[in-house]
């Protein structure tokens, strides 16, 4: 298997960044899609690819996934050996009252991957799929033989919908394809529109934080590294054929340790050495009482499982923080090449 080029879509955002960087360092060749779109502060994302432009290896492209004729012109271009589809609209909140970008990135946006996949046989596409695809589920840890035919979001519709697209595209037309299922990943870098990244930024202004359903909520945060290693660990394995001949599979990353919200703002809290003023508010729509992942799967295929506990991923994340944001502790200069 050629891991000559590799197709990373969404690269200007969290995940993307770092999975690039992460085969940047080995002298991989990445070609990064992205649309730069304003979710969250477009500056942080150009940081990113400033980063990323250093390496002789790395090729941005500027393209909307829902265009399908910029997608094909990729492939065309570039004929990338194995795909990564990062880019999405993300964010539960945000899908409550803006629906149509769901539509247009990650289900338009998705099936346009797929088709070019079709036309331009890579040998392996990974995609980005989320733990909210579990909802408000009772049983844990949650496994992906669960039944997940009822998500609580549109956000999670369109994750679902893009397992049940990918599986149909393995079967039809013989493409290997992986799905990941993330859980909450945070760490340097991370998304702004993300609660640990407003916590910590509000409690550095000493504002209050806002915690949903009193803080009686649990999450299986996952590292940022983890992740990546994750998603490195696989990009040469694509699944072999299923008893029905089928390429298709799909996997949990996550801690498999889910903590309680109210502890990991404590360490949140200890890490950047202020008390959160804290406003408790009922539970949000959308929102779901706990996430866990079962990582057998990715134990018994990679021998891999994600390892960084809060304290250390915190303390790495609070310390790039402060570096990023506050420049009279480390002034640091980005702009966009
Ligand atoms: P992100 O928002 O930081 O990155 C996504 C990138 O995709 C952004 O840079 C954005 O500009 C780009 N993008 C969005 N729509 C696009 C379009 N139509 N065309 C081209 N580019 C587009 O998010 P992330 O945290 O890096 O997440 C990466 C993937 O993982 C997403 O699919 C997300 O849904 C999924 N995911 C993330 C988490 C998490 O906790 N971060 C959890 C579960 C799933």
């Amino acid at each position: 298997m050629s891991l000559d080029t590799i197709l990373i879509t969404g690269a200007a955002g969290f995940i993307g960044f770092h999975l690039s960087k992460k085969l940047l360092e080995q002298g991989i060749q990445v070609i990064g899609y992205d649309n730069i779109n304003s979710y969250y502060d477009v500056n942080l994302k150009y940081a990113r690819l400033a980063i990323l432009k250093d390496y002789p290896d790395f090729i941005f492209v500027k393209g909307d996934l829902a265009d399908k004729s910029e997608v094909e012109n990729v492939f065309t271009k570039y004929k990338p050996d194995i795909v990564v589809n990062l880019a999405a609209q993300a964010g539960v909140r945000y899908s409550i009252d803006n629906p149509q970008v769901y539509i247009d990135s990650n289900i338009i946006g998705f099936f346009n991957i797929l088709e070019a996949c079709r036309h331009h046989p890579a040998e392996h596409l990974i995609y980005a799929s989320s733990s909210s695809v579990y909802g408000n589920q009772e049983k844990t840890p949650f496994s992906t033989d669960d039944d997940v035919s009822r998500p609580i979001s549109l956000y999670a519709a369109t994750k679902k919908s893009n397992e049940l697209m990918a599986y149909t595209y393995s079967h039809l037309y013989g493409i290997p394809t992986t799905g990941l299922r993330f859980f909450t990943v945070y760490g340097p870098y991370g998304r702004p529109d993300m609660a640990y990244f407003s916590f910590t930024r509000k409690i550095l202004a000493g504002e209050t934080i806002q915690i949903f359903n009193n803080g009686d909520m649990y999450r299986d945060f996952t590292y940022i590294d983890d992740i990546v290693q994750g998603i490195e660990n696989m990009l040469e394995h694509p699944p072999a054929a299923d008893e029905n001949g089928d390429r298709y599979k799909l996997y949990n990353i996550g801690n498999n340790h889910p903590e309680k919200l109210m502890y990991f703002i404590e360490v949140l809290e200890k890490c950047i050495g202020r008390e959160a003023k804290k406003e408790f508010l009922p539970m949000q729509p959308g929102d779901v009482y706990q996430t866990y992942a079962d990582v057998d799967d990715l134990v018994w295929d990679f021998g891999f499982k994600p390892e960084t506990s809060v304290e250390v991923g915190l303390g790495k994340f609070v310390e790039w923080y402060k570096k990023y944001f506050i420049p009279q502790v480390c002034p640091i200069v980005y702009s966009a090449k």
